[in-house]
């Protein structure tokens, strides 16, 4: 028996999709379940109802002791340093670059090194405006994150963009802890470098790890959740992984697909 957990409280939409795919309907508090003896073409199915809806994955969520999330376009709803550009009237060209690297179709690093070079020269107060005038949290996130602590699960943002903004965020929403890139300054003006080490995929995948050594969690108990290529080195060490409006090859690798509805949907998993 395959349990589905369609992401939405409308009843007759899970009467439609429970007869479309021979399937017994559970009512729970924040969703339907469906039981089905054969494996729904789920694709199909959001494409079809444009719904979010997920196979029950073999997790113990009873059992989840962290979550890691990426910032940009998953928990927040800009790229901050294409946001950054804009300031510096270079936003198309470093946004092209933004996308080819979330797509995975270059080297994280070398794209940073590319981008971050971009900036030189620019008052750092634009970095203030940027998070005070164009960055959001996405929608749930903050109600996902206030659930995640009442399950007393450790929280984390970690981000190939910079730490100026995880901090920020962080304090805002009560993360635990987060990780990013820094940005060289001088003069309080950004200097066109990154200091220290650069926050690529495999650094990502380490924060998770240490995180959970931190905390003596097993990395089966945790959860990742991101949308860009970066992210696919955490979810493979995470137990469960979380594809959020992602690019296709998140898409294709996740265990839980959200395409259409908040960070909160992520709650329905934990019911009984
Ligand atoms: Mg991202």
């Amino acid at each position: 028996m395959n349990t589905i957990i369609l992401h939405s409280q409308d009843q007759q939409l899970a009467t439609q999709i429970s007869e479309k795919i021979a399937a017994s309907v559970e009512e729970k508090s924040t969703h339907f379940r469906l039981h089905a003896d054969y494996s729904a073409p789920l694709d199909d199915l959001r494409d079809e109802f444009r719904v979010d809806i997920n196979y029950l994955p073999a997790f113990d969520f009873s059992k989840a002791g962290l979550f890691v999330s990426d910032m940009d376009s998953t928990l927040i709803n800009i790229e901050c340093i294409d946001e950054i550009a804009d300031f510096a009237h270079l936003k198309p060209q470093v946004a092209e670059i933004t996308e080819r690297a979330m797509q995975g179709g270059m080297d994280f690093s070398a794209s940073l090194i590319e981008r971050v070079a971009l900036l030189q020269g620019l008052d750092i107060a634009v970095l203030s405006r940027v998070y005070v005038e164009r960055l959001k949290v996405n929608k749930g996130g903050e109600a996902l994150i206030q659930f995640l602590k009442t399950q007393h699960i450790k929280t984390a943002v970690v981000s190939g963009g910079f730490t100026y903004f995880t901090q920020r965020l962080a304090q805002d929403i009560g993360l635990d802890y987060n990780r990013a890139n820094t940005l060289a300054i001088e003069d309080n003006r950004l200097t066109g470098k990154v200091k220290g080490g650069i926050i690529d995929a495999t650094a990502k995948a380490e924060f998770l790890a240490e995180l959970c050594a931190k905390h003596q969690i097993l990395p089966h108990q945790a959860i990742a959740i991101g949308d860009g290529a970066n992210d696919l080195e955490m979810m493979a060490v995470a137990g469960l992984s979380v594809a959020y409006r992602a690019k296709p090859a998140v898409l294709e690798y996740a265990d839980i697909v959200i395409n259409y509805g908040g960070l909160d949907i992520m709650v329905d998993f934990f019911e009984e």
